[in-house]
């Protein structure tokens, strides 16, 4: 299926830079791409598809699936928070960005504004940075919260514990697959460990482990290598949120053998900090694109953006924010960008990706209304 507005940019050309052009031409060297693709407004196809909802077998011969996901990164400022409209309608947040109203107020914008949302079905906590389950006392005063996702006791704060607790809690082990709304949610990390087997399409032989560092010395091992990374499958199309995962359990899931398979939407571990971001892990899943949820000042530029030029290619780079200390040539395309400045002038805008039951998706920037599309594989 998939609209008239969804002809594709992705598959393995989006990797060879066959992604649509920007018709404000920001982009001169792919300009006057395919045609219904380049600076459409948001939303324009999502409804075509949604009239005429049609249920797609996977490939792998799991369930049928129908409707649309949608995928909303809010940006709180180098924290993360990511706000999922499962196909079912129910919601999906992982991540809560910092304490406070900024971050809180953000979300809700999201949540309310964007989704209409009465209450969250799904709250996953990846780990206990504060700058992850920050928000949590925020938004459990606000709307009702269905149930706890995250890694168990270990390092959680004392007011994460009492609200989850008080509610329905269930901590995920590796391993794990959920299904949840319409989506599947396999668990890849958890409470320090990795999958051992590789999910469903991994295991192969990973070329780009031959001399790759296995870990990074002198980093320290801390709270972020509890982190909960799932991989979110509708139909074809496999999303990769490792959390704040750390190098060394990244190479773990890559190396000799990459368990993870190919993922079609990456979103960078860690924020694009070079703790984490393991080449042989991000080269290895060929993401079409990739999502970095970045402050202005913290993540992004320098060698996570190197990494990430390889793969996916810097043209299929979305940003949060544009990394103010780093140079244009390591920032991504400013119509990829949902933030240019920094302090007064941050409109702390979203990124959104429509993600339809035919693996097609679009990655939309609400603030120009640019957005490219992409074939899952
Ligand atoms: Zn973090």
């Amino acid at each position: 299926m998939g609209g008239a507005g969804s002809t594709s940019s992705g598959g393995a050309s989006a990797l060879a830079g066959g992604a649509a052009g920007d018709s404000e031409a920001s982009n001169p060297g792919i300009a006057g791409g395919l045609s219904g693709v380049g600076g459409s407004t948001a939303g324009d196809d999502g409804s075509a598809d949604g009239a005429a909802p049609v249920a797609d077998a996977a490939p792998d011969g799991s369930p049928p699936v129908s409707g649309t996901l949608r995928l909303l990164f809010v940006d709180s400022e180098g924290g993360q928070s990511t706000v999922l409209q499962l196909p079912n309608a129910q919601v999906l947040v992982i991540d809560t960005g910092n304490p406070g109203m900024r971050d809180g107020e953000r979300m809700l914008a999201v949540l309310q504004g964007e989704l209409g949302a009465t209450e969250i079905d799904y709250l996953l906590t990846t780990h206990y940075d504060s700058d992850h389950v920050g928000g949590v006392p925020y938004l459990a005063a606000r709307l009702g919260i269905g149930q706890f996702l995250d890694h168990g006791a270990t390092n959680a704060p004392a007011s994460y514990l009492a609200l989850a607790n008080a509610g329905t809690r269930r901590s995920l082990a590796v391993g794990d697959a959920l299904e949840l709304g319409g989506v599947s949610l396999d668990v890849v990390s958890a409470a320090g460990a990795v999958i051992d087997a590789p999910r469903s399409g991994g295991g192969l032989p990973n070329p780009f482990c031959e001399g790759a560092q296995a870990e990074l010395p002198g980093d320290a091992v801390d709270e972020n290598v509890n982190s909960v990374g799932v991989v979110i499958r509708f139909g074809r199309f496999d999303f990769l949120d490792l959390g704040d995962l750390l190098w060394p359990r990244e190479h773990e899931l890559a190396c000799p053998n990459n368990l993870v398979g190919s993922i079609d939407l990456y979103l960078t571990t860690h924020h694009g900090l070079t703790r984490s971001g393991a080449p042989q892990l991000v080269r290895a899943i060929q993401p079409l694109a990739a999502i970095m949820n970045n402050g202005p000042r913290k993540g992004g530029g320098g060698s996570t953006w190197n990494t990430l030029a390889l793969a996916p290619g810097g043209e299929n780079v979305w940003q949060v924010h544009r990394a103010v200390a780093a140079p244009a040539a390591q920032n991504a395309p400013p119509d990829q960008i949902a933030n240019l400045d920094e302090g007064q002038a941050d409109a702390a805008n979203f990124l959104e990706v429509q993600v339809e039951s035919s693996g097609e998706f679009r990655i939309i920037n609400p603030r120009t209304s640019f957005s490219k599309s992409y074939t899952s594989r």
